[in-house]
């Protein structure tokens, strides 16, 4: 007995660490049948999506906590159109991830519901649910393998020249061919390690790759220089492109161009958007704007005086 609970135990604490930082929680689904809080209904039917259509994606007043003390969040609503991006922001904290964690139905919300084409998550088998998202994580955590077989893992079949295409699409591919062995060189904890920026573009051609219909993209917090940022602003409209997307961001540059912005403070949306409308408004959002214009010049000038020397 004793024997069995303990790897039972362990497998809890990692699927909860996981469900925690968001990181690579497709390639967990073996583990997420552990998982007993969260259950498909008797006979409950897939996802049904019309071919190659992006789904509108819905909060509907959702209210949620994580323990039943404290509510996280307070009647939150909103609608991603089918095919748009919306992003969001705010400070630490105030329920940003959460929201990613939801449509991914991680946990259940105590009341309101939130829709996919229609349907409410709850309602239809988790399996057709995750099947029909692709996240982007911050933290990717590479399995001990090759470049390409974490590429490949997006799909299942996937030939090499699918893999070329997307590690292409996500600005991969020039880096891969530089290593001596190319897609087959091994990556991971045992392997070659690769900076965040390149697991978050290995992340990205796995993403392409599984071509789902809605994308969660979580933005990196570690700083950039403004040419990676310009790679990441490229690349979240590369895989933004026609889907359904869902962006927790960092950087209000990276997400100017969204159809839709919402600013999250402890819980609630209290402003909503698009980038110049927000300006328009000048509250919270156009703050964090003048505050992040600010501290951007601070690093170039510190840029300029650090290459002078
Ligand atoms: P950041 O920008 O730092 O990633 P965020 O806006 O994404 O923050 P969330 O991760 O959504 O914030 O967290 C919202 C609130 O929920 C925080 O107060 C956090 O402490 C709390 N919280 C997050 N996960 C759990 C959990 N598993 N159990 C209890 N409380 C949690």
């Amino acid at each position: 007995m004793i024997q069995l609970y303990i790897p039972l135990n362990f497998l809890g604490v990692l699927y909860r660490e996981i469900k925690q930082s968001l990181a690579d929680m497709e390639k967990l689904f073996n583990l997420m049948d552990q998982n007993k809080e969260i259950a498909d209904k008797e006979q409950a039917p897939a996802l049904a999506l019309a071919d190659h259509a992006s789904p509108d994606v819905v909060f509907q007043r959702v209210n949620f906590s994580y323990e039943e003390k404290r509510q996280i969040l307070f009647d939150v609503d909103f609608k991603i159109v089918a095919g748009t991006t919306t992003a969001v922001v705010g400070h630490s904290g105030s329920g940003k991830s959460t929201l990613s964690r939801l449509l991914f139905r991680f946990y259940d919300i105590q009341s309101g519901a939130i829709q996919i084409a229609g349907q409410n998550i709850m309602d239809i088998t988790q399996h057709s649910l995750r099947q029909a998202i692709g996240i982007v994580p911050q933290d990717t955590v590479l399995f001990n393998d090759t470049i390409g077989y974490n590429i490949a893992y997006g799909k299942p079949g996937a030939t090499q020249e699918d893999v070329i295409e997307v590690a292409k699409a996500a600005y991969i591919h020039d880096f891969i061919q530089s290593l001596p062995d190319g897609y087959d060189t091994m990556v991971g904890e045992r392997g070659l390690k690769l900076s965040g920026g390149e697991k978050q573009r290995v992340a990205i051609a796995r993403t392409l790759l599984k071509n789902p219909a809605i994308m969660i993209f979580d933005e990196a917090t570690s700083a950039l220089d403004s040419k990676s940022e310009q790679m990441i602003q490229a690349q979240l409209k590369q895989i933004a492109k026609s889907r359904t997307s869902l962006v927790i961001a960092h950087r209000l540059s990276t997400i100017v161009d969204a159809q839709q912005i919402l600013v999250m403070d402890k819980g609630r949306i209290i402003e909503r958007g698009t980038h110049l409308e927000l300006m328009a408004l000048a509250g919270a959002y156009a703050q964090m704007w003048e505050r992040q214009q600010h501290n951007n010049a601070v690093t170039s000038e510190l840029d300029v005086i650090e290459a002078a020397h």
